[in-house]
């Protein structure tokens, strides 16, 4: 009886989310009849909040765009009682009364922030990731924002390119799986809570491919190699139901995103079936002009063509659509098309039925920065470290003697969150200073110097201000500074060295074409390594590095990224041993500016190579001067303790449609901490149609081991798994010989094979 009363239950909810479903297009359509040409040009609008800031909205100029209907959402305005003031003028002073969307950059976290989403990726760690996700919309919806945008799943294999920090690093399957994490995180099942918020997938598309890791630079890609390798993760958001898209501002076959039909719309909504609304990105339409696709007039009339819905920023569409209506350059249609998406989205987000659902004041001040939302935080970061180095054991630090922290990053508190931290209340990030001083005990002793500036360069350090944070600059020589982190290293049993990027040498137009430790900070390390004493280098970036030098010379190195709101805690969670650090690399670290683009899942080229033995083994193009393998690879990361991966078994040696084949291998952790190991399964394609990479991640999972113990991990591989887009785009399994490689990263030679029939 009580499954009965259950099933009704779940029948009822379903009819219910259907007739809402259904419902919204009368709705909807309703609304458009009732609209004048003018407001429904105003709903494809998204200014900046400007003036509307100063507190002043009744009289701004936007207040009056916002009355007259010519506003759909606004940008950037923060703050729950003034988004409430805002909403107040739209569903109150304007005709239809549509309320607004205020979407925000919420990209890890709101106030209470997370790693960067490089730094998150590196957790390997879904359900974490989701959980982050969902904080940040539960927070940022407490305090207005009803869209993020957020996820950035743009694959880079350039980390030049200052925005490999927002991604998810180099991998097509685990972008995916990281992209449909976010937005189930943001969105939830239900987007007319409260506390769920629409995510908005970006940058649509092959942004993170620019040439020369230039930011905004030129994209020119074969199509083959975007549906493979760069595509995967915008679509996964797609499938999982993201209510909006960014265009980006990178060409793609000559065509700027923004003005691409055949991406925006034959790809998008024919090929993948996306419902959503397309917004362009900060002043997309506007760059058109500068990509050389004619006046303002032209670009906007081309994007609307292309299937831009929302134009950020820039007016083009509102300043220019009349007319281009008038001249037959766009359609009646075409503009009623881009109002009802964006009006479904409001409808979805359930703001027709309370356009203040987002505006209690009082959960405000409940909801953010809470102390579990910032144990979380810690928990998160501490997950999200890469521990690429540690000799004889250095690491974990004993708590008992004295430590020397040195390092213009051990104590800035706003180095600590890294890029897309506005909305983080900058000054609350506990530094490492803090947070060493409050983990390691009554026994420890702690100095501190700061030994250098971030970089010998003040002209570099202004440039890196996109945001405008300060750096800091120390008035001191660097002769004073040095001398001073010396006299504290000579005090002490080991040395902590603070070092890397300040947050805004990455992120938005922060690329780079020396990705070293900046100068200054590595003279200081070599400085303090000359001391004889014991010394760990605590990494903080937002790209991978350059460690040649360092992998050599430090005996043990810890990848923190920029961990967020508790990074001081975290990091010393980690170097006490609270936490044992289990990250893997989801970016290669070359050995050399030079090898860039360097990524794992590449392809052979026809030249072998000798190995060691005089063997000809790997196909590929070699450096005179240079190695072919990086100092890192991706999937890398060590633990304070050890695994060893034995009996590697197929369930078959062959393969038929339907079929599922269990891949199992006997994971053991022979070291003495209990930890956690990410387990990869790679599969090699021999022969195909079309050239296929040497290895591509199809699996993997995080295991937590006790000392001693043995786990055996299984993955089932189906024929979807043997997937890819041949020569004419279709989504195929080749018949033929695969390899299955299980390992704790990209470079495990430890493989089966088998036959796909
Ligand atoms: C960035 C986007 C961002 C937008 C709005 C642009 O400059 O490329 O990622 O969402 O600004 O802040």
């Amino acid at each position: 009886r009580r499954s009965i009363s259950y099933l009704s239950v779940i029948f009822f909810c379903l009819v219910f989310a259907k007739v809402r479903a259904q419902e919204s297009v009368p709705f909807v359509e309703d609304l458009l009849q009732r609209m004048t040409l003018e407001e429904k040009i105003g709903q494809l609008n998204l200014p900046g909040a400007g003036d509307v800031v100063t507190g002043q909205a009744q009289n701004s100029d936007i207040a009056k765009k916002i009355e007259e209907g010519k506003v759909g959402g606004l940008l950037n305005l923060t703050s729950v009682e003034k988004i409430r003031e805002v909403q107040k003028i739209a569903v109150e002073k304007s005709r239809l009364k549509i309320p607004l969307l205020f979407g925000l950059d919420v990209i890890h976290g709101y106030k209470t922030t997370f790693p960067i989403p490089l730094g998150l990726s590196t957790s390997w760690d879904m359900s974490l990731i989701e959980k982050t996700a969902r904080i940040a919309a539960q927070e940022a919806s407490a305090d207005g924002i009803n869209w993020t945008f957020s996820p950035m799943v743009d694959i880079s294999r350039d980390p030049r390119w200052g925005r490999v920090s927002e991604g998810n690093g180099e991998d097509p399957y685990l972008g995916s799986e990281i992209a449909k994490a976010m937005v189930r995180g943001y969105q939830g099942d239900d987007l007319t809570k409260n506390n769920t918020i629409m995510a908005c997938v970006k940058h649509f598309a092959l942004y993170g491919a620019s040439e020369a890791g230039r930011d905004y630079n030129t994209v020119d890609m074969s199509r083959i190699r975007m549906y493979n390798e760069y595509l995967p993760p915008y679509k996964a958001a797609i499938d999982e139901g993201v209510g909006s898209v960014m265009a980006s501002f990178n060409e793609i076959d000559g065509i700027p995103a923004t003005g691409n039909k055949w991406l925006l719309t034959d790809l998008l909504r024919k090929q993948w079936g996306f419902e959503g609304f397309v917004v362009t990105d900060y002043t997309g339409i506007n760059e058109m002009v500068a990509h050389g696709m004619g006046d303002l007039q032209t670009s906007s009339a081309l994007a609307l063509n292309a299937g831009v819905d929302m134009d950020m920023v820039g007016e083009g569409l509102l300043n220019t659509l009349p007319k281009s209506l008038e001249e037959g350059k766009v359609t009646m249609e075409q503009i009623d098309n881009a109002v009802r998406r964006i009006l479904k989205a409001k409808y979805d987000l359930g703001l027709f039925d309370d356009p203040y659902k987002y505006c209690e004041v009082k959960r405000a001040q409940k909801e953010i920065y809470t102390q579990e939302n910032r144990d979380f935080a810690r928990e998160v970061a501490a997950q999200s470290m890469v521990l690429l180095k540690n000799e004889n054991q250095l690491l974990p630090l004993k708590r008992t003697g004295t430590i020397a922290l040195v390092g213009p990053l051990a104590n800035t508190s706003e180095n600590m969150a890294g890029t897309w931290s506005v909305s983080t209340e900058q000054s609350k990030s506990i530094a490492l200073l803090e947070g060493i001083k409050e983990v390691a005990g009554k026994k420890v002793d702690i100095l501190y110097a700061k030994g250098s500036n971030l970089t010998y360069d003040p002209e570099l350090e202004a440039r890196a201000t996109m945001f405008g944070k300060s750096l800091n600059r120390d008035q001191r020589s660097d002769a004073e500074l040095l001398k001073e982190a010396l006299e504290v290293a000579e005090n002490a049993d080991v040395i902590v060295a603070a070092l890397g990027e300040a947050a805004e040498f990455s992120g938005e137009s922060s690329s780079r074409t020396n990705i070293e430790i900046p100068q200054v900070q590595k003279d200081l390390l070599n400085a303090l390594l000359k001391t004889g004493k014991p010394v760990v280098l605590v990494l903080f970036t937002g790209r991978p590095l350059v460690l040649k030098e360092e992998s050599k010379t430090v005996p043990a190195i810890l990848n923190v990224w920029f961990p967020g709101s508790e990074a001081g805690l975290a990091i010393s969670d980690v170097l006490f041993g609270d936490v044992n650090p289990s990250g893997k690399l989801t970016a290669t670290f070359p050995q050399n500016v030079g090898q860039v683009p360097i990524f794992y899942n590449h392809k052979n080229t026809g030249r072998p190579l000798k190995n060691k033995e005089g063997k000809f083994e790997k196909f590929t193009s070699n450096y005179i001067d240079e190695r072919n393998e990086p100092v890192y690879p991706f999937g890398y990361g060590l633990s304070y303790t050890t695994f060893t991966y034995e009996n590697l078994k197929l369930s078959s040696d062959t393969m038929r449609e339907g079929d599922t084949l269990t891949v199992s291998v006997d994971v053991t952790n022979t070291g003495d901490y209990d930890g956690k190991e990410v387990v990869q399964l790679y599969i090699r394609d021999l022969v195909g149609s079309v050239t296929r990479p040497v290895k591509e991640l199809k699996g993997f999972q995080k295991v937590a081991l006790k000392k001693g113990e043995t786990k055996t991990v299984s993955f089932n591989l189906t024929i979807d798994d043997l997937k890819f887009y041949n020569y004419d785009l279709d989504f195929v399994a080749e018949p033929g010989d695969f390899e299955v490689f299980v390992g704790g990263d990209s470079s495990t030679e430890q493989k089966l094979g088998f036959t796909l029939k």
